[in-house]
């Protein structure tokens, strides 16, 4: 079975020492942000969580993408602090969602980390620290971890993941179906997941590609065997999401539903959290 393979990053074309430096300065001066893409149960069109990404609006160069700015972050150490100030305001936008909405523990946030998160030794004991002096329960809180550092840091993650689940966090493995089929699967049975996302690279033109019609059904088979969710990534368009619940996908994600927005412009219709129910039929 053949699998999409990630595509490289886009060098990119400001100094990395500059921009590092810059991303310092941006994580004092409140120039980070983050916008929120709902996760859609495929069955009913009820909003089951939000995906937490960065935003950086710097003051002379504008946005700035997380495709450029996030390995910059990674490579000089200071993703680690941006990671914790994401997972404060992650939890922090949902309560004011619970104020509109009311409180409600199947709406979780998912938020991303780096491998240099998961590296830290102070990482679990810093997640329980910012999870309990809050009111949100852990099971409203999902890591997002790619393979690629499952595949970096075997025995770290284990051990990281083990204690995480232990507390009832949630746990996605991100970027899910890309490389080695043999590899991918392993990780099912070797770390400990709640959920695995499907990329959206396997997901783009699903239905021109048998073989990805294929992955994307042995993927489901595999992790229902196991309990794992799976949240289908990068679903833009109906026949897309259609055919991943016929594939019996239970959650789905993308431009069809909503793109990522910041808080400010979550709807009201939006904030019932069955807004998407019409997109389905
Ligand atoms: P990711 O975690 O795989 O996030 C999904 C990316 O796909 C996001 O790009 C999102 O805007 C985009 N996306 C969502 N739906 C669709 C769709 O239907 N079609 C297409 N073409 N794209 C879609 P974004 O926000 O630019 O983020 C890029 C990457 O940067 C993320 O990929 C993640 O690896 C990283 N990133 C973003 N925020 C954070 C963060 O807070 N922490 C860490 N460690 N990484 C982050
Ligand atoms: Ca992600
Ligand atoms: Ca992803």
């Amino acid at each position: 079975m053949t699998s999409p393979t990630p595509n490289p990053a886009t060098p990119p074309s400001i100094d990395k020492t500059v921009l590092a430096s810059e991303f310092q300065a941006a994580m004092l001066g409140h120039q980070l942000s983050l916008n929120y893409q709902p996760i859609i149960n495929l069955g009913n069109g009820h909003i089951c969580g939000f995906e937490t990404l960065m935003r950086w609006n710097h003051p002379s160069r504008g946005f700035i993408s997380p495709g450029v700015f996030i390995p910059v972050a990674e490579e000089s150490g200071l993703i680690v602090q941006a990671s914790k100030w994401a997972l404060k305001e992650a939890i922090r936008a949902l309560k004011r969602l619970e104020g509109h909405v009311g409180h409600n523990e199947k709406i979780y946030m998912s938020v991303n980390f780096s491998p240099n998160d998961l590296a830290s030794e102070t990482f679990v004991d810093e997640m329980y620290y910012i999870i309990s002096a809050s009111d949100v329960r852990p099971v409203q809180v999902q890591l997002e971890i790619t393979g690629e550092l499952l595949k970096a840091q075997p025995e770290q993650a284990l051990e990281t993941l083990n204690i995480c689940r232990s507390t009832g966090l949630k746990v996605a493995v991100d970027d899910y179906g890309l490389g080695d089929p043999s590899v991918f699967f392993g990780y099912m049975d070797e770390f400990p997941m709640s959920a695995v996302k499907i990329d959206q690279l396997v997901v783009r033109d699903l239905l021109k590609d048998s073989n990805k019609i294929e992955l994307i059904r042995k993927i489901i088979e595999e992790a229902k065997n196991r309990n794992i969710e799976v949240i289908a990534e990068g679903v833009e368009s109906k026949e897309e999401a259609l055919e991943l619940r016929a594939l019996g996908c239970d959650y789905g994600q993308g431009y069809y539903f909503m793109k990522p927005l910041p808080e400010r412009e979550l709807t009201g219709l939006l904030l019932q959290l069955t807004g998407f129910t019409e997109l389905l039929k």
